[in-house]
């Protein structure tokens, strides 16, 4: 089962939520510390049901940090040299991180397809981090993050005691 997910709807309502998240963060810091698996439970539930393919705004909008092992690993599936993917894709940003030279990015398809989803950079396959260790410690991010992407809003909903949802269920 997927959800049908209004995305037009998400920075409304995370701006209309912000003030609370942070609320939460002040007040419940050490409660944060101690909610990973709760988290974690959050984000596995939302992931299953949330349809990445039909929203890609990560994609589009987040230009992901870059590593060198990446690089190989792209140049490895394209059949390019390094330095060549890095000429035509890559450029160094402002705090001196390897991203894409444009968003969206230049592997997302029409159909939001990642033409090297097997061999894509690290950061995307994070992406949105809601199930990593130490989530408190990501926490003010994820508030930005809930204004792109779907999974990070609800996890921070869920974590919050919010009931305000994106979607009703509806299958694909
Ligand atoms: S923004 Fe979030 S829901 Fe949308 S494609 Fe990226 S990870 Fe999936
Ligand atoms: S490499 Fe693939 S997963 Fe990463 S931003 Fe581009 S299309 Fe998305």
């Amino acid at each position: 089962m997927s959800k049908e997910v209004d995305y037009k709807l998400l920075p409304v309502l995370a701006a209309k939520s912000e003030a609370e998240w942070t609320r939460f963060f002040k007040k419940n810091k050490k409660k944060l510390e101690g909610m990973d698996l709760q988290v974690h439970s959050f984000h596995d539930a939302i992931t299953e049901r949330t349809d990445c393919l039909a929203c890609a705004n990560c994609c589009r909008t987040l230009g992901p940090h870059i590593t060198d092992k990446d690089v190989e690993r792209m140049a490895k599936a394209l059949r390019v040299k390094s330095s060549d993917l890095i000429a035509k894709y890559l450029r160094i940003d402002e705090d001196g991180d390897l991203v894409f030279q444009s968003m969206p990015c230049p592997f997302l398809g029409t159909d939001n397809y990642c033409a090297i989803y097997e061999s894509r950079p690290k950061a995307c396959r994070e992406y949105p981090h809601t199930d990593r260790k130490r989530f408190y410690q990501i926490y003010n991010l994820s508030i930005k993050n809930a204004y792109t992407c779907p999974i990070v809003f609800e996890v921070l909903q869920q974590v919050t005691g919010n009931s305000d949802q994106l979607t009703g269920n509806s299958k694909k």
